[in-house]
Parts: structure tokens; sequence; C-alpha cells
């Protein structure tokens, strides 16, 4: 699939904010932790009114608002609000919109670390549960005092999706709001506040900071909504992104449409070298047989992206460690959507229980096929899939 004609021109668009040398092609990095206002009367008007002024960084900042205008219109949003990580977007969500007694339903395989949160917010009255199957009937989870459903589509691990429109017509009737975390997709493959999700979070550390030099992340959706997260999340519990860090990300937004290009390409290549692989029982990628998913492949996603994972027919933690270790194009680490092509697994020698309860299946590996190319990739999984 191919990237948006508009999509891309989003992506280049040169800097149009305040302030600017006419004809430079960076945007300016405006290093200033405040503003100071000509007069007391203009302070107390731009003060009232923190998240469309420029008053103090830790609210706004000229550099970080051009790159989140240039990520609402991506995201077909009125508005986006930066943070300093893809958490700080889920934490201002969770931790700014949601009240002692309020319910949260997850759906489908979530982010670690946003369900630890959800578990560390009980402390403070906040509810949780969470649904994996991504098939299951909704309706059935909803509580009385539901106020979130938070649906990850592909899910983490084994990228599985959720019919959005379905979930967001059925949160709809019930008055009740949703978030997405669209970071797998990036703004350019899933647009799903056009499939009627309130919320859309993105973590740009991922493909759209694109370097692996930058942690930063997002939250896009209606003026009204973002205006919420801004005064509860973003102001008070300070995941600021700096000037900086905005600059790094407006550099990969630039090339996100050739990246996110090749990403697909090479992924694509290394989905169906796999699935040819005696070694390997499954693999999991929206492109791999996606099965009762081919449907929502065609509607939702524009794109594929390069996050996938893969089945080990010997699932030991010996064996996926002798396939982990042999690879040398794949690096070992967290996190993915860099350049880089990265590997990393969530099996450990004492944790297969642990993996049932998750509903993930033994030997499973991730990869993140970065921008090496595809040929250098295969022959890479060959040899480690030769060393197990
Ligand atoms: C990495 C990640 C996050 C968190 O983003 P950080 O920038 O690491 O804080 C959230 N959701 C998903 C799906 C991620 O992969």
């Amino acid at each position: 699939m191919t990237v948006d004609a508009l999509d891309r021109e989003i992506c280049a668009a040169a800097w149009d904010g305040p302030g600017g040398e006419p004809g430079a092609v960076a945007p300016p990095v405006f290093q200033t932790s405040l503003f100071t206002k000509p007069t007391f009367g203009e302070f107390v008007r731009q003060q009232a009114a923190e998240h469309e002024n420029f008053v103090y960084s830790r609210g706004t900042n000229p550099t970080v608002a051009f790159l989140e205008r240039q990520l609402a219109l991506l995201e077909r949003g009125e508005a986006a609000k930066c943070f300093g990580s893809g958490m700080g977007a889920v934490g201002a969500v969770l931790g700014g919109l949601l009240s002692a007694g309020d319910h949260v339903l997850f759906v489908n395989n979530v982010y670690g670390p946003t369900l630890e949160l959800a578990r560390h917010l009980e402390r403070f009255g906040v509810e949780h549960s969470v649904v994996t199957d991504p098939r299951a009937d909704l309706a059935e989870h909803l509580r009385d005092n539901t106020a979130l459903v938070y649906v990850e589509s592909p899910g983490t691990m084994l990228m599985r999706l959720v019919d959005l429109r379905a979930l967001t017509a059925l949160a709809r009737s019930r008055g009740i709001r949703t978030a997405i975390d669209n970071t797998w997709s990036t703004p350019l493959f899933q647009k799903p506040l056009e499939l009627g999700v309130d919320l859309v979070i993105h973590s740009l550390t991922k493909y759209v900071g694109g370097h692996s030099d930058v942690t930063g992340g997002a939250v896009v959706g209606s003026a009204e909504l973002v205006r919420e997260v801004f005064y509860r999340g973003h102001q008070l519990f300070g995941s600021v992104m700096s000037a900086m860090e905005a600059s790094l990300v407006l550099r990969g937004l630039r090339t996100l449409p050739v990246r996110m290009a090749q990403h697909q390409e090479n992924a694509l290549r290394v989905v169906e070298h796999l699935q040819r692989q005696a070694a390997v029982t499954a693999v999991h990628h929206p492109y791999a047989d996606p099965g009762p998913d081919a449907e929502l492949v065609r509607t939702q996603l524009r794109g594929f992206s390069g996050l996938l994972s893969l089945e080990l027919r010997d699932g030991t933690f010996d064996a996926v460690s002798r396939f982990v270790d042999a690879l040398r194009v794949f690096r070992i680490g967290v996190s993915w959507g860099g350049y880089e092509s990265l590997v990393s697994s969530p099996v450990r020698a004492d944790n297969a229980e642990r993996l049932r309860a998750d509903g993930l299946p033994a030997g499973l590996v991730r990869l993140s096929v970065g921008l090496e190319g595809a040929d250098v990739q295969v022959d890479d999984l060959d040899r480690a899939l030769a060393a197990i």
C-alpha cells in the first residue's frame, strides 16, 4: 500500500511559525523556558489560555507547537499535544481524564507499562479490566462506570486487529470515550479518528522519530478533548517535550513516508520468507495470512509497518537464546521503529506459565525490521534459524 499524497505534503511542510529566518529549511529551536510579554495586560490575557499562547515551555513552545500541528493534520484531528515520551502521553490520558470510581476497559494485547500504570491507578480508585481476545463481545465487558475504552490495533506482540468501527459505535452509544495506541501504524498507515476513535496516542520514539535518538509521545483528537488532556494531564504531570526533541522528531517526520515504504517492503519480504521455514510455526503480522483479520486489514489499515513476531518450533529459552545470539543484522534491544533492525523476546527461563496466562505463545520472538535491506535481513534470519 502507498502513502497518501496529502500526508507526504504534511510531512514535508516548511516552517511557518513565528520567528524563523525566511528561507531557513529547518525549524528554529526555541531553546527558552519562558516568553515575556510587553504589558501586564497582555501577560494576563495570554496566561488565561496557556494552551494556545507561548507563556512557559512546560506548556507550549513554538518548535513543539509546529510538530503538534503537523501530527494533528496527519491524524485528521483538530489538535495534538506532545509529551516527553509515549508513556507521558498514556499517563496524561489515563491520569488526566479518569476519576476515582471510573472503569477502563483495555481491549486486545496492550503495551505492558500501560497495563502496569492501570494497576497503579487502582490505588486512586480507578478500576480496569482487560479483554485480550480482539473478537470478544465488548458489550458484555462494559460496566455502568466504564469511562474509557482503550485499545491497541494492531495489538502488542501478536499484532491482531480489532474492529474499530464496531468498537467506537458501541462506546459512543453508551457515552463512553475511546482511545487507541496507534504507534504500530504511525499516522500514515491508520487514521483512527476517521474510524470514530476519540483520542489517538503515539510513542514518537518509534517510527516517527525513526532514528533511535529521541523519546517522545503525542495525543491527538478534538480541540476540546486535547485541551482537557493539556490542562489535567500535561500541565500537571509535566511530561514535557523540549524544543530540541521536537526538532529531532520533525527531522524524522520529513522522511517518514519514504522510511515507512521501505520498512513495509522489507517486512513483507521477511514475513513471506519466515512463513516458508520449517523451524517457524507462526508469523504474526497483519500481512501474514491474516485469516479473520483480512477484512479489517483492508478497511482499517493503509499500509504495514515493520514490527512482527514469530514462533519458533522449539520454544525453549535455550533455543530462543541460540536464535537471538546468532543474529548479526538484528541487534538485541528494547524499543523498535528505528532505522536499525532489532530483536527481543518475552521468553525467559522460568516464565512459561506467565506467558500462557497472558495469552502469549511459547517461543515468541519479536523483530523490528529496519532499513538495512531485505536480502541481508533474510540471510541473517536463515543463519540464526540454522543455529537453533
Ligand atoms: C514504546 C511504546 C509505548 C511507550 O512509548 P515510550 O516513548 O517508550 O514511552 C507505548 N505504546 C507502544 C505500543 C509502544 O511500543
